[in-house]
């Protein structure tokens, strides 16, 4: 018997042709006819009058909001249809994030907070057990792994290259057991599989009141009954399909787009057609229809016991057909991306201080939840991908602007109530009251900031969200070059002022007075914890010097730089050699533009550059220019060449002083359309570094995959497009290296890039294009913000030196670690400080705090440290390498939670899934047989656990110092003796007690092992006072 599950379901954007609220409402029917809570409302219904009905639903973002609206007798009827299978959660996240574009911290973050509402209202059979990824465009493998990790049994999918699809269902390899990580195992091997009919219905099975297809007639005597004809064509299908997959189950998709917001409809026809569909049984037939889920379909093919083809690279990039390359969105809207990532950083930031909140007031949660939910929505495949409509990218940066003044307000409450220090010690403080601003500068990076414009003496609390302690060069936009910066010690710190470019100043919309950036290192800021910086204006200007460019040379090079790294400039302005490692490679940096193709769309060859699809015309590529005006600044801390391309591109290059690579900070736009031409602007670094076309791109951010130009692994690929075909989401990393040299960029979003040519990396930094692709969105991708184009700003990394052999620590790990400290460098939170005056400021508050007791080791993250339920904290730790990219820092590192969160009373600890909802020790997945044992992928080194040798490893190797923080916070502050970071770890000792005294178990429940790439997920119980 062939078992057709028929799986009921509506795909609700979370947001794209219209805003999240329209959506759920249902206004704007003009745009779309879609509300979503007719859509629940009607599925709650029918599925309440027939008990053998189903149905799924996915964006916990629509489906809290509806549950909240509704009355205690309906909600105790939907926790019956979910005790009772009828009505299924899958996936649960707040929305169907993208694959591509998406930071892994966010991914989990908007799937702990979706399936957290889920089983606080629904209890156990509320967990979603099957990944729904119908709609994104092409799928990440760490988003297999995370699925994995978070205790899914499978994932399902909609969207792969036409060629690749066709091939599976040749040959039966459209569900597959993928191999998610190369450094996990069998943990983050996830079942998945691609649907047949992306997540549509069979065509003209169509029965939604959206849709026109012919129902089901079966008036016996009608002369429209098509009951026989309707059926054949289904069954017709159902053979077709059947010859693609390998058991006799089959999953068929009967909803779309905001389907089922007259259930009945579609339920109605499902029911006859299942009914005369099976009635045929009697005759002979084999096929049987049932109402299902996935959960159910995964079951089965779990139950008929086969083995399963295995598969360990990605889905990227999707095509979906020969011109239609969906490597546009890596990029589209690069300031919407740039403000998700900061929505993120902010988003940890806030977390923390909450739940190191002395005492919280009644908004708090409510703040916070906010802001989590509206990285939840950003996650969304037509949210941060660039693809909804103009206005729908502004409703989104709108919310998120609502999230961070919400975040803001707890962060300003925390933080003064920490820098006041204790009730006790107040009273006998000499002096007068006085609340932190801690306000945030969100145009920091087009150099504006009111507070340090406008104001001759403010402070800088620098809040460090990283578990180890960090050195940062920062810099704040002032109007003048007369600053004093004095640190919590009273010490004046050393300080450059830096000219603002031109081009920076020019902005057409930027209203700002600073013409200068002072430039500091703040070093040491401790682990979750800040340190302040009182900064005044002098009045003697002339102890100070005016920042003068190095005079103009015509004839000869121009060189930046320090001992570890130097770049070179040719007599026209261009980047041309970077030593580093004691090679000196040529290397060189432009900019340079594809047209966007134009055409009609209606058929393959006609489709245009858009939102979605990255297509350039003829491959052509337009540098922007042979010249480049440079000017140079030279000081103690860092030294920049300022260039200009053209009047829409420039860009600042610089090298810190201590820094081991190169900062190139970009500004693109308004990208002219006068010739009535769309543009695609990229910034290439081309090196004689011999890559043989391979590359390596990362996978939302965590382990790096192996690329080749114009190669697929699983199949034999034709590319027609050879520019877009060979382009690759880049979420944090691009590198390629030969036997001695390697070359990487950081990006600070989310990009296209690829290497089309041995050496050269590339990567889409700006896109303005004039004409719509026909994947829906209905409108050209050409920003605009105060009547021009949209200018975006910037920056990427460069890491050049040794690919293999290299003193200390490799390069790799290097890169590792910056990028970790660009995701979540310090919070910069100014406030106007003019009526204190520095010693007021030193002697009366708590300038300098950390928030956790142990400096980890800098491979280790503590990724989240979050209020969850009431007295629990949700903790999760990281382990930032993979395996062999280091010799000594990938290696497993052990700690002990209790020490590490010394700050909080803990009175026990539970280890979970990756998501924080389910007990690790009581999960269990379905296991899939994969076809061969000989598994392609490397098997792993394992760690012995050395019992009782408890410590953190100390990392002493050059430029991964971890030092410990100079001070601890002074007695008698908040928590000050706790939090005094220990200078001597003792081996023998945990938590001040010798090893030998604390029993077995004990030892073993606080203190954890991380192995590269591991993420480890806890519930922390704090005790009730
Ligand atoms: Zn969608």
């Amino acid at each position: 018997m062939l078992n057709v599950h028929l799986i009921a379901h509506t795909h609700d954007d979370v947001g794209w042709l219209k805003t999240v609220d329209q959506y759920y409402y249902g206004s704007e029917t003009r745009i779309q006819k879609a509300g979503v809570q007719y859509i629940i409302d009607s599925v709650v219904e029918a599925l309440l009058k027939d008990p053998e009905k189903r149905f799924i639903y996915v964006e916990s973002a629509f489906f809290f909001k509806w549950w909240k609206e509704q009355k205690p007798k309906v909600q105790e009827a939907v926790k019956m249809l979910v005790d009772q299978g009828r009505l299924e959660f899958i996936s649960g996240a707040w929305s169907m994030n993208d694959e591509a574009t998406t930071h892994y911290q966010s991914v989990i973050d908007q799937f702990a907070w979706g399936l957290k509402l889920l089983n606080d209202t629904f209890g156990e059979c509320g967990r979603p057990r099957v990944g729904w990824q119908i709609d994104p465009f092409g799928h990440s493998r760490e988003m297999a792994s995370m699925f994995a990790q978070m205790g899914f049994d499978g994932m399902f999918f909609g969207r792969l290259d036409y060629q690749d699809k066709d091939e599976r269902l040749m040959t039966k390899n459209a569900e597959m057991i993928w191999h998610g990580s190369a450094n996990l195992g069998e943990t983050a091997d996830l079942f998945s599989g691609a649907l047949y009919n992306n997540y549509q219905a069979p065509d003209g099975f169509c029965f939604d009141i959206l849709c026109s297809d012919t129902p089901i007639i079966d008036g016996k005597h009608s002369p429209d009954n098509n009951v026989k004809e309707r059926v054949d064509a289904f069954f017709e299908f159902v053979n077709k399909m059947a010859t693609g997959y390998r058991t006799p189950n089959l999953l068929i998709t009967m909803g779309e787009d905001f389907h089922y917001q007259n259930a009945d409809m579609w339920y109605k026809n499902l029911d006859k057609l299942i009914m005369y569909a099976n009635e045929r049984q009697a005759n002979g037939s084999n096929i049987n229809l049932l109402y299902s889920t996935p959960s159910c379909y995964l079951k089965s093919l779990h139950d008929a016991g086969i083995v399963w083809p295995t598969k360990s690279d990605d889905f990227f990039p999707y095509a979906s057909d020969p011109h239609a390359y969906w490597t546009g969105y890596f990029t589209s809207r690069p300031t919407l991306k740039r403000y998700e990532r900061d929505g993120n950083h902010f988003l940890q930031v806030c977390k923390q201080l909450s739940a190191l909140a002395p005492t919280t007031s009644a908004e708090f949660d409510a703040h916070l939840s906010f802001m989590r939910e509206t990285m939840g929505i950003m996650q969304h495949h037509d949210a941060i991908t660039g693809t909804e409509k103009q206005k729908v990218a502004l409703d989104y940066a709108k919310r998120l602007s609502v999230g961070f003044d919400a975040c803001s307000t707890n962060i300003k409450s925390v933080l003064n109530q920490l820098s006041d220090g204790p009730v006790e010690a107040k009273a006998t403080r000499p002096r007068a009251a006085f609340e932190f601003e801690f306000k945030t500068c969100s145009l920091l990076n087009i150099s504006s900031c009111e507070i340090s414009e406008k104001t001759d003496k403010f402070t800088l609390t620098l809040y460090n969200p990283l578990a180890h302690s960090t050195s940062e060069y920062v810099r704040v936009p002032v109007s003048d070059y007369n600053y004093v910066v004095t640190d919590n010690n009273g010490a004046t710190v050393i300080t450059q002022v830096v000219p603002v470019p031109t081009e920076v100043i020019d902005i057409f919309h930027r209203e700002s007075s600073a013409k200068y950036e002072l430039v500091f290192l703040a070093s040491n800021l401790p682990p979750v914890g800040y340190r302040s910086y009182f900064i005044e204006k002098s009045e003697n200007r002339n102890n100070f010097a005016k920042p003068q460019a190095q005079p103009k040379k015509r004839s000869s090079l121009t060189v930046i730089g320090n001992e570890h790294i130097e770049l070179t400039f040719d007599t026209n302005g261009f980047l041309t050699e970077v030593t580093a490692d004691g090679l000196n490679r040529l290397i060189s940096q432009e900019f340079l533009y594809y047209e966007g193709a134009v055409g009609n769309n209606a058929e393959f060859l006609n489709r245009s550059s858009g939102a979605y699809i990255f297509r350039p015309n003829e491959d052509k590529i337009v540098p922007v220019a042979t010249q480049v005006t440079i000017e140079v600044y030279k000081g103690d801390l860092v030294e920049e060449v300022h260039q200009k391309f053209n009047d829409w591109i420039s860009q600042v290059v610089r090298v810190y002083h201590k820094s081991n690579y190169a900062e190139f900070e970009w500004l693109v736009g308004p990208i002219p359309i006068d010739d009535e031409i769309g543009k695609e602007v990229i910034t290439r670094f081309k090196s004689d570094i011999e890559s043989n076309g391979i590359f390596y791109t990362d996978s939302n951010g965590r382990e790096m995959l192996k690329r080749k130009l114009n190669h697929r692994d699983t199949w034999d690929v034709k590319i027609a497009e050879a520019v877009a075909g060979n382009y690759y989401p880049i979420t944090t990393k691009i590198a390629l290296e030969d036997e001695t040299a390697r070359m990487a960029i950081l990006v600070d979003r989310a990009q296209g890039g690829s290497s089309l040519q041995d050496g050269a990396l590339e990567l889409m930094v700006h896109r303005r294009l004039l004409k719509d692709d026909a994947f829906g969105v209905g409108e050209a991708l050409n920003e605009t913000e105060y009547g021009d184009g949209l200018v975006a700003r910037g920056k990427h990394h460069l890491f050049v030196g040794l690919s293999k052999q290299r003193e200390g620590v490799s390069l790799k790990a290097l890169e590792r670690l910056v990028q970790l400290e660009t995701l979540l460098p310090s919070w910069k939170l100014f406030s106007n400080a003019e009526p204190l005056s520095v010693d007021e400021w030193r002697n009366s508050f708590t300038n300098i705090y950390n928030g956790i007791s142990v400096v980890l080791p800098k491979t280790l993250h503590l990724l989240t440290l979050e209020p969850w339920h009431d007295n629990q904290l949700l903790v999760r730790f990281e382990h930032i390498m993979e395996k062999g990219e280091d010799a000594y820092y990938a290696k497993a590192v052990q700690l002990n939670i209790k020490d590490v969160l010394s700050a909080f009373e803990i009175e026990d600890v539970r280890e979970t899934t990756l998501d924080g909802n389910a007990w690790l020790d009581e999960t269990q997945r379905m296991q899939f047989v994969a076809e061969s044992t000989a598994e392609s992928y490397d098997s792993y080194a394992t760690f012995s656990k050395s019992g009782k040798s408890v410590h953190l490893l100390s990392a002493d190797k050059p430029l991964l110092e971890v030092k410990y923080s100079e001070e601890g916070i002074p007695a008698g502050s908040l928590g000050a003796e706790s939090n005094r970071i220990k200078r001597d770890l003792d081996d023998n000792q945990v938590n001040g007690i010798d090893i030998e005294q604390l029993s077995e178990k004990e030892i073993s429940k606080y203190v954890i092992e991380i192995n590269p790439m591991e993420i480890r997920t806890f519930i922390v119980f704090l005790a009730t006072n």
